[in-house]
């Protein structure tokens, strides 16, 4: 199908984008890959008459360690999270992420950026973010902020952010290098949306748990943090009546559609199984 008739816009700042955003108005929306706006374009889902084209900044793109922290501009595409150094180091969780999302053609073009700020409760991104405790940096109208990936997520397609906001790039605390990780995803096929899927890091010391994070992926309205279910995990040994109960937990606080994936109940189950699955894997990546 074929998009409605819009004004192509290609600033090379992020402040001349904010401006043309502000003075556009409502009708006008960022592009970045492309790969969630133009099939709703196509399907007259969504028709804007302005498209600010944000791949031409150059500030917004790349991976870097800064202190503490690892940060990614938000233009860097889901294929170079894969072929990066520095996550491969400190982060890995999010190349074994990327991998799993749709297929490399849209891996090279659909960006970090866009897979976080769009709001799609089926993107991979966003509960991986909550489980690493992200932090999303934003510049707009009223200049620059910072929104934690955990407050981001208001409902379907509804985040924080403002119209004319643009997420400039996310900032993730490097995890101890012993840590463990893993993203579990049931999918329908290859290049499919999750079913259920589920994020998880963890530290082990002496073999009982010192910490736990939990993200769940397309069993609500918006990704999941399932903190009460991680907390129960803190202090055990992950042995099976602990997991029992913090699978229970996160399954509590899903909420699926039943739709073509399937009824709500068995997505309910899936994301539990998913999350024993990423603890498993976890566990046995996690050094202490
Ligand atoms: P765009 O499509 O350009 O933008 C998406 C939305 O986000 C737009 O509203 C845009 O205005 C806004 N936006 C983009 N960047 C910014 C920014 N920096 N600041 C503020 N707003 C911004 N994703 C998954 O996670 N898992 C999957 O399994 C998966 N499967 C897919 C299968 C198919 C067939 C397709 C077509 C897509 C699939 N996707 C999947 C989505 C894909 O990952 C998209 O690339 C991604 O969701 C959006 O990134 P984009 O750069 O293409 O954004």
């Amino acid at each position: 199908m074929i998009p409605g008739a819009f004004d192509y816009h290609r600033p090379a700042t992020v402040e001349d984008a904010v401006g043309l955003l502000a003075k556009l108005g409502e009708e006008a929306n960022i592009l970045a890959g492309g790969h969630s706006l133009i099939p709703l374009m196509k399907t007259r889902l969504a028709s804007p008459e302005h498209l600010v084209d944000i791949s031409g900044i150059g500030d917004l793109k790349g991976i870097a360690v800064r202190g503490e922290e690892i940060v990614i501009g938000a233009m860097t595409t889901q294929f170079e999270l894969i072929t990066s150094h520095d996550l491969e180091k400190h982060l890995p969780v999010i190349a074994e992420t990327s991998r799993l999302i749709a297929d490399p053609q849209i891996r090279y073009k659909g960006t970090f950026g866009g897979n976080v700020a769009n709001g799609d409760p089926g993107n991979d991104m966003p509960a991986l973010m909550m489980c690493l405790g992200a932090t999303y940096a934003v510049t707009g109208p009223g200049g620059s902020r910072d929104i934690a990936a955990r407050d981001f997520y208001q409902g379907a397609y509804f985040t924080s952010l403002e119209h004319g906001d643009i997420l400039t790039e996310v900032r993730i605390p490097i995890p101890p290098a012993d840590h463990g990780y893993a993203y579990e995803k049931l999918k329908r096929k290859v290049g499919d949306y999750a079913t259920a899927a589920a994020a998880v890091a963890i530290t082990m010391a002496d073999g009982k748990c010192t910490s736990a994070s939990i993200g769940l992926t397309n069993v609500s309205e918006t990704p999941l943090w399932a903190s009460a279910a991680a907390e129960l995990l803190v202090g055990t040994n992950l042995d099976k009546a602990s997991v029992d109960a913090a699978v229970a937990a996160a399954e509590a606080i899903t909420e699926p559609a039943t739709d073509m994936r399937g009824p709500s109940e068995y997505r309910t189950k899936m994301a539990g199984v998913m999350m024993r699955r990423a603890l498993e894997r976890a566990q046995s990546r996690a050094k202490g």
